[in-house]
C-alpha cells in the first residue's frame, strides 16, 4: 500500500513521514481512528515505506523487492497480529493460523472492520482474541535478528483485543530491540490497556470528509458520482460504511424522495400509495438508508433557512432539493417533529415492524406536520 492509496488523512501521513525523516520514529506507535477511517491501510503504507529500498520523499516506490513483499503481506520482517478465534474446540486462537485468510481479507477490503474480518473467518458469534501465547510469540520473534538485516515491524491490529494479556508486552514496548517498530492500530483507546497506551506515541485519524469518500468511491470502486455522493453523505466519515451502504442501497435515493415529497406536498393519495408500495418492496436496509438520507437533507434545509450563506456540502441536485425545502420556511419545530417521526419509523423498521404500514403512517404524519398540525393517535 502506498501512502497515496490511503484516502485522506494528509495530516497523519505528513506526521508519520516527518517522524521518519527526522529520525524520531518512536519504537511504539498507536494509530487511532474510528472504523473505516483507514488505520490499517495507513499502517501498511508506513510499513511499506520503511521496507522500501528506493523510497522517495513522500512515498514508497511500489516496485522494489521490499515494496512487493509488503504488498503481499509476505515480508519476513513484517509480523502481523490481529484478533482470531480457535480453529477447533479445545485449540487456541492464533494469527499465524489465519495468515492466508488475513492476506485475502486485506486485499479485498483494506478498510474492513474487525466485525467484517471475524465474519470472513466464520467466527459467527465467537469473540476474537489476541492470546497470551501470541504475545509471547511476538516477544520471541522481535528478539530474533531481522531476516533481511534491517527493520522489524510488528503490526498489532486492534490492541483492544489483547485484554489483560497485553501486559505481557509491556517490557518489550518499553525496551524493544534495535530497529524495531511496534505499530498498533486501535479504534477505541478506552478499550486499550492504559499501561500500553501510556507507552506508545499516538497518531490520531480524523473522520473522512464527504469529498474524500466520494472521490475514493468514484475512482476506486467505479461508483456513479451521484450515488457515491449520497453514500458518502451517510457514511459518517467511514469509507467502510459508505461501501456497506452502497451494498445495501441498490438505487438513487433522491428520486424516491422527490416522489414522496411530491405526494406529501400535493396531498396526492395515489402518488403516496404508489410510493409506499414501491418503497415497501425494497429491503429494510434500503428503507433505513432512505430515511436517514431524508433526515440529512431536512437538516441541511433547516440550516439553509436559518444560517445566511450556508452552503450544504452536497451534490448539486441534493443541494437544490434542500434549497427548495428551505424556501418553504417551515418553523424549526416542524423540522424537529419530522425528524422525530422519521426516527420512530426507523426504530420500528429495525425491529421488523410491517414496513408498508410504517411508511404509510409516516407519510400521513408528514402531511399533517407541514400543515402545522399533528396527527394524534389514540391507542
Ligand atoms: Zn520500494
Amino acid at each position: 500500500m502506498h501512502f497515496s492509496e490511503v484516502t485522506g488523512q494528509s495530516l497523519a501521513k505528513k506526521g508519520l513521514l516527518n517522524l521518519w525523516h527526522s529520525g524520531k520514529l518512536p519504537h511504539a506507535l498507536m494509530i487511532t481512528g474510528k472504523e473505516g477511517t483507514g488505520g490499517l491501510p495507513l499502517a501498511l503504507a508506513l510499513a511499506q515505506y520503511i521496507f522500501c529500498e528506493q523510497k522517495q520523499e513522500h512515498d514508497s516506490c511500489g516496485r522494489c523487492a521490499g515494496c512487493v513483499k509488503v504488498k503481499k503481506l509476505a515480508h519476513p520482517d513484517l509480523h502481523l497480529s490481529f484478533p482470531s478465534i480457535p480453529p477447533k474446540p479445545g485449540t487456541k486462537a492464533s494469527s499465524k493460523i489465519y495468515m492466508n485468510e488475513f492476506r485475502d481479507f486485506v486485499r479485498q477490503s483494506p478498510y474492513g472492520s474487525t466485525f467484517d474480518w471475524l465474519q470472513f473467518i466464520n467466527a459467527e458469534n465467537k469473540q476474537g482474541n489476541i492470546t497470551a501465547e501470541e504475545c509471547r510469540d511476538i516477544i520471541e520473534t522481535l528478539n530474533m535478528t531481522a531476516f533481511e538485516g534491517g527493520y522489524k515491524v510488528q503490526l498489532i491490529w486492534r490492541p483492544e483485543y489483547l485484554g489483560k494479556e497485553g501486559n505481557i508486552l509491556l517490557k518489550l514496548i518499553e525496551e524493544p530491540p534495535k530497529q524495531t517498530l511496534i505499530l498498533m492500530i486501535a479504534e477505541d483507546t478506552e478499550d486499550v490497556l492504559n499501561t500500553i497506551l501510556s507507552r506508545t506515541q499516538q497518531v490520531n485519524l480524523l473522520p473522512l470528509t464527504i469529498t474524500e469518500i466520494t472521490d475514493a468511491l468514484i475512482s476506486r470502486n467505479q461508483v456513479e458520482p451521484r450515488r457515491a455522493g449520497q453514500a458518502a453523505q451517510l457514511a459518517e466519515g467511514s469509507y467502510n460504511n459508505a461501501l456497506q451502504l452502497l451494498h445495501y442501497t441498490g438505487s438513487d435515493l433522491l428520486l424516491p424522495l422527490r416522489e414522496w415529497f411530491n405526494g406529501i406536498f400535493t396531498n396526492n393519495g395515489i402518488t403516496l400509495n404508489k410510493w409506499v408500495e414501491d418503497m415497501g418492496k425494497t429491503g429494510r436496509e434500503q428503507q433505513k438508508n432512505f430515511l436517514l438520507f431524508t433526515q440529512q437533507l431536512l437538516g441541511h434545509a433547516l440550516r439553509m433557512m436559518l444560517i445566511p450563506g450556508y452552503a450544504p456540502p452536497l451534490p448539486e441536485d441534493e443541494a437544490g432539493f434542500a434549497g427548495k425545502l428551505a424556501q418553504r420556511k417551515f418553523a424549526p419545530e416542524v423540522y424537529q417533529k419530522m425528524d422525530t417521526a422519521i426516527n420512530q419509523t426507523i426504530h420500528h423498521i429495525e425491529r421488523n415492524a410491517h414496513s408498508k404500514t410504517q411508511l404509510l403512517y409516516l407519510s400521513i404524519q408528514m402531511q399533517y406536520l407541514i400543515q402545522g398540525q399533528e396527527l394524534k393517535v389514540f391507542v
